[in-house]
């Protein structure tokens, strides 16, 4: 199933922390769904990741495919459930997009570098490491679970510029 993905200053949702995934829901077929329904999601997007706060639903679970976007690219399907950053090294600045603020791609510093613990859907603890638009795509990803998204990391000018085109579009209806 495919969701329908929320945009920036239409819910809430986004700007807030999500709640972890709880013992129970770990190794059920739900969580399991939903994973899958993420990845379809994202892929109708053309997303390379998406976080749960993007479908409206507050938990600490994001899925993330590198390749996705690409045609004739093998998936590299990732999945993050209460993830945590454990390790940051060096710098990359590079234009970054969100599927929750379409139409608008700005330059943002990120680690190049990075390693997160999480679990995954049966709940085993787990680490990877990422570098380069990997790194880039955890840490975007991450940030969404923590209620912050890419235009936090950009100057109050730019950001206020962005929201008040958005505003524009919302009044014209044309930002649902
Ligand atoms: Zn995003």
């Amino acid at each position: 199933m495919v969701y329908k993905v929320v945009r920036y200053l239409n819910n809430p949702i986004l700007e807030r922390p999500a709640a972890p995934v709880a013992e129970p829901e770990f190794n059920t077929p739900a969580l399991s769904q939903l994973v899958e329904d993420m990845f379809e999601t994202m892929y109708a997007s053309h997303g390379i990741g998406l976080a749960a706060p993007q479908i409206d639903i507050s938990k600490r679970l994001t899925v993330i495919d590198v390749a996705g976007a690409e045609e004739g690219q093998e998936p590299q399907r990732i999945v993050l459930i209460n993830p945590e950053v454990i390790s940051k090294d060096g710098k990359q600045t590079g234009e970054e997009g969100c599927l929750s603020i379409p139409g608008f791609r700005e330059p943002v510093s990120r680690a190049k570098k990075t390693a997160v613990r999480a679990r995954n859907v049966k709940g085993e603890t787990f680490e990877i490491g990422g570098e380069d638009l990997l790194a880039r795509a955890f840490l975007h990803e991450i940030d969404h679970l923590n209620g912050i998204l890419f235009i936090n990391h950009l100057s109050a000018l730019k950001r206020d510029l962005i929201k008040r085109k958005i505003k524009k579009l919302q009044k014209a209806g044309e930002w649902e």
